[in-house]
């Protein structure tokens, strides 16, 4: 869920030694390579696992504690990056919780260095002591940050949006979505008589001395770093499930006034489930259930957790571009469309966002026509075609933390759609759908990846069209 303007820094060569080798586009600064290349420091190591425990304080908007970061080392090194926001403060790392280990600090890198090289195929964990006030959220979820606020009976509510932005401004990790650990422990504590919850499931509540309560979350499957998420407040909480042999949990976190609303609102999850199950294959994370947790912004896609801001009504707080549109709760529909798309499979570089937002924009269509029918579909796709800009193209800047244009969600769908009526054989097109999420689930993946698989299954060459549609704004000659 974003579509933020990218802004661009007038870059300033620094001349510093690591990434050397990376070429810089113009008008890229040597911060935006730090975070968007996959530098040596980078790819030497491949994640397993976080634990993330950290406590979450809103009478002063802190957060304080550590990330202990697992990894299996691909080549030998005695130098790794990791990523925390600079306004973070670094108390320590230790390597393998022994003595602490020094770092150097650019931007929002942080440089390890180890007293021994550490060898290829071995598995070292590093723990990073940290704490600071991360930074505010302006326009959540579009802008990355904390939203410290209160519920209308002055309960503390605090939410967490960093997709874009970066899950380093509050926790620090390899922040470079080609990565992911295979699992993840995430602790938080919170003033007691509040509740946290994050992504997974919870495992275990613990009562701690001076007041506050620890809620240990597991995610069991890969987790991109910018879904980790918390939401600390007094929530009502009521629960269902569907599917069958095991049932996929349902569980729903909301104020507790908008309790009997949101039981008639979330009746909508399970035949969105079916309907998604039916396009794209199972839920993509099972063991770690469902979950909506209202928020004070309109959404977000955080993995088993997702985000509802959606005030409770139909359409997109109540707009729709066309009357189908309003039929629907659209944050309930898009954001949880991600779960396969974005989630499921994500993209490598953030340039090919339109991965998780074409495809996730197309879903809401498919849910129009598993609902309604496929002309009603073509009514809700054909109402965005008003919203295309054709400003920028949809696929952005490799290696420097550059999203393509906000084309990705209208104009995305309407390509997807317009690539079934080229294919012109939908018995294809819905199990090239599927084959996508069954060869690349848990895996991060390029356009390449997308365009070589649709090519794959159809036999022909569609190059030609996703180059026309994601790498140019030019209107096409028919
Ligand atoms: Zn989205």
């Amino acid at each position: 869920m974003r579509k933020t303007q990218l802004f661009f820094i007038a870059g300033v060569l620094l001349g510093l030694t690591e990434l050397t080798a990376q070429p810089k586009p113009p008008g890229f600064t040597r911060a935006d390579t730090l975070r968007g290349a996959l530098s040596p420091e980078r790819t030497c190591y491949d994640l397993t696992y976080y634990h993330l425990d950290v406590k979450v304080d809103p009478a002063n908007r802190s957060v304080r504690g550590s990330n202990a970061i697992y990894f299996t080392v691909m080549t030998r090194f005695a130098k790794m990056q990791i990523d925390l926001f600079k306004n973070m403060e670094i108390e320590r790392i230790v390597l393998d919780d022994g003595a602490p280990v020094p770092f150097r600090r650019e931007f929002n890198a942080v440089f390890v260095n180890f007293r021994k090289m550490l060898e290829k195929g071995s598995s070292h964990h590093i723990r990073i002591y940290y704490s600071g006030n991360p930074q505010v959220a302006k326009n959540p979820p579009w802008d990355g940050g904390f939203t410290w606020t209160k519920d209308s009976s002055g309960n503390p509510w605090v939410v967490v949006t960093c997709q874009g932005t970066g899950a380093s401004l509050w926790w620090p990790n390899k922040d470079h979505q080609a990565d992911k650990p295979d699992s993840m422990l995430i602790s938080i504590t919170v003033p007691r008589g509040l509740m946290d919850i994050s992504n997974g499931r919870l495992r275990a509540t613990t009562e701690l001395p001076g007041g506050w309560t620890q809620y240990d979350w597991f995610v069991s499957y890969p987790i991109n770093n910018y879904n980790v998420t918390v939401n600390v407040g007094k929530f009502a909480h009521f629960s269902d499930s569907c599917g069958s042999s095991p049932a996929l949990t349902l569980d729903y976190y909301v104020l507790p006034q908008n309790l009997e609303q949101a039981k008639k609102t979330f009746e909508q999850v399970k035949p969105m489930m079916a309907a998604f199950e039916k396009y794209f294959g199972t839920y993509p994370f099972y063991r770690d259930g469902y979950k909506l947790i209202e928020s004070p912004h309109n959404g977000m896609e955080h993995q088993s957790a997702v985000a509802y801001g959606n005030r409770w009504v139909g359409g997109y707080r109540g707009y729709a571009p066309s009357t189908v549109g309003l039929k629907f709760d659209f944050i309930i529909i898009h954001e949880s469309a991600h779960e396969w798309w974005g989630n499921g499979v994500t993209s490598k570089d953030i340039a090919d966002m339109w991965i998780h937002e074409s495809f996730g924009a197309y879903s809401e269509a498919l849910y129009v026509e598993d609902q309604w029918g496929y002309e009603e579909a073509l009514k809700y796709i054909n109402g965005k075609k008003p919203n295309v800009r054709n400003t920028e193209p949809i696929i952005g800047i490799y290696n420097v933390q550059h999203q393509g244009s906000g084309d990705m969600y209208d104009k995305g769908q309407l390509v997807l759609n317009t690539l079934r009526s080229v294919i012109d054989n939908d018995a294809l097109w819905f199990s090239i759908l599927k084959g996508l999420m069954d060869k690349f689930r848990y895996t991060t993946i390029t356009a390449e990846d997308v365009i070589g698989f649709v090519n794959e299954k159809t036999g022909k060459d569609y190059n030609y069209f996703f180059d026309q549609y994601l790498k140019t704004t030019k209107v096409p000659q028919l």
